[in-house]
């Protein structure tokens, strides 16, 4: 970082020019270790989520809290770009936790003491976790919330709620949240781990103004025993074709299809569609129109979702390796640009990449947390254009081709059945070479990517 400002000078410009007060009390105390980071050695963070529903006083408390947490996400977000580019000082989750304080003193942003402090300060962390992505390469440098692009949400840590387990029904409780009186209307749909504080509880809203209660609890998950094939050591793998006609297909021939383009939903859009556009503009009615449509999305993502959860859970409890691709997604999903047929091409792309990515992450932790192997195979490696009879490599095809036949071997292929065909075997000599390198009876890790190895050339 060319000239950065530190030291004295630095603590000056942050007090002079940017309203963050010099540590005073904590000076010489040393930091207590972050809550996320102390957790027991074989513990699995886990979220369970529920729906709430808040009373008519709770819900208006809720809102100003969102937006509250948005207002002071934003702040901070322009408080550190400031600091870097006027400055040339950098600000942490600290600083701007003192800037906070600062901000709750003014008397146009007074209304900030009516969010608890402590969920204000998760903001700032979420958008020092934000900055710590960017800084790693992994993520765009962090965008401003706005109210109508981002979800509404709310972070409290144990000092921000109250958790009284109820003793007739181990798992469930009664919470209130900090700022509140009364305890919040939770539809327990499931238990979690009984006899344990969470570590943390996230209040959202989703755009079909719907409010759910995630729980973040710590638990030990038990790894299943390890899935063979018939008769054999040999571990049983899956190889995954991701799509956009077929979310997914795997190499027997089995396809996910993608629940947006289901009949039912693509015939009730539009005709909501048509409904929104006849409204006037800013109208209670075209409101109204709105939250159907909102509603409409919302009950697509919870089929999705659910969907996707049982999915992945029956592939990672069958099979010991797990193969996917590594999607170029940003890219595929910014190809398609026009109108008409290429405008819904790139809407079920966007739809599509929003749902690879659920699945991946799905099967990224459940594979942690069952002791499986996901393997991602590199996005070059031509898993579409190879027969998997022969291993000849074809020419390019183009995506509305399905089906073909081998030129060299005369096997007949469906497109996607044959890439996840190809993708199990190249996933399989990835895992071998890296079961080769390990100690006997180790196992790999949860995650083997491909293009970690960068000295294997993949085979041809
Ligand atoms: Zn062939």
């Amino acid at each position: 970082m060319a000239n950065r400002v530190t030291g004295d000078e630095a603590r000056r410009i942050k007090r002079e020019h940017l309203g963050v007060g010099d540590r005073t009390k904590h000076r010489t105390r040393t930091a207590a270790p972050l809550k996320g980071l102390s957790r027991e050695p074989g513990a699995q963070q886990r979220v369970y989520r529920f729906r709430v529903y808040p009373t008519a006083e709770q819900a208006a408390q809720l809102a100003r809290t969102f937006g509250a947490c948005r207002w002071v996400y934003n702040e901070g977000l322009a408080l550190r770009a400031k600091a870097w580019e006027e400055h040339r000082v950098s600000l942490g989750f600290a600083e701007t936790c003192r800037a906070l304080t600062g901000w709750k003193r003014l008397p146009e942003t007074v209304w900030l003491r009516e969010a608890s402090s402590t969920v204000l300060q998760q903001s700032l962390r979420h958008l020092d976790s934000a900055f710590s992505r960017f800084f790693r390469g992994s993520a765009k440098y962090p965008r401003r919330k706005s109210k109508h692009r981002s979800r509404d949400s709310a972070t409290y840590v144990r000092s921000g709620f109250r958790w009284a387990e109820d003793p007739e029904r181990p798992g469930t409780a009664s919470v209130t949240l900090a700022k509140q009186t009364t305890p919040l209307d939770v539809r327990w749909s499931r238990a979690v781990p009984p006899g344990q504080l969470p570590v943390k509880l996230t209040v959202t809203r989703d755009r079909a103004g719907r409010f759910f209660l995630s729980v973040l609890v710590e638990e030990f998950i038990s790894a299943l025993p390890e899935a063979f094939l018939p008769d054999s050591r040999e571990p049983k793998a899956v190889g995954l074709d991701l799509g956009l006609a077929t979310l997914v297909t795997l190499d027997d021939g089995e396809k996910l299809p993608h629940p947006r383009l289901l009949r039912q939903y693509e015939k009730q859009l539009a005709s909501l569609q048509r409904d929104l556009h006849r409204k006037r503009k800013g109208s209670k009615n075209r409101e109204k129109a709105r939250v159907r449509i909102a509603r409409l999305y919302a009950s697509i993502g919870d089929v999705r979702s659910d969907l996707l959860d049982r999915f992945t859970t029956r592939l990672v409890r069958e099979n010991q390796v797990l193969v996917v691709e590594d999607l170029p997604i940003r890219n595929l999903a910014r190809a398609a640009t026009g109108r008409g047929s290429r405008r819904k091409a790139a809407l079920n792309r966007s739809l599509s990449d929003a749902a690879w990515g659920e699945l991946l992450r799905r099967l990224h932790y459940k594979c942690a947390w069952y002791g499986r192997t996901l393997v991602i195979v590199d996005r070059f490696f031509p898993s579409t254009r190879r027969c998997s009879s022969c291993h000849t490599k074809g020419p390019k095809l183009d995506v509305s081709i399905r089906a073909w036949t081998c030129t060299e071997c005369g096997a007949a292929h469906d497109r996607d059945t044959n890439a996840a065909v190809n993708l199990r075997e190249e996933g399989m000599r990835l895992y071998w070479t890296v079961a080769a390198a390990l100690p006997p009876g180790q196992k790999p890790a949860c995650v083997i990517r491909a293009s970690d190895l960068v000295d294997l050339a993949p085979a041809a």
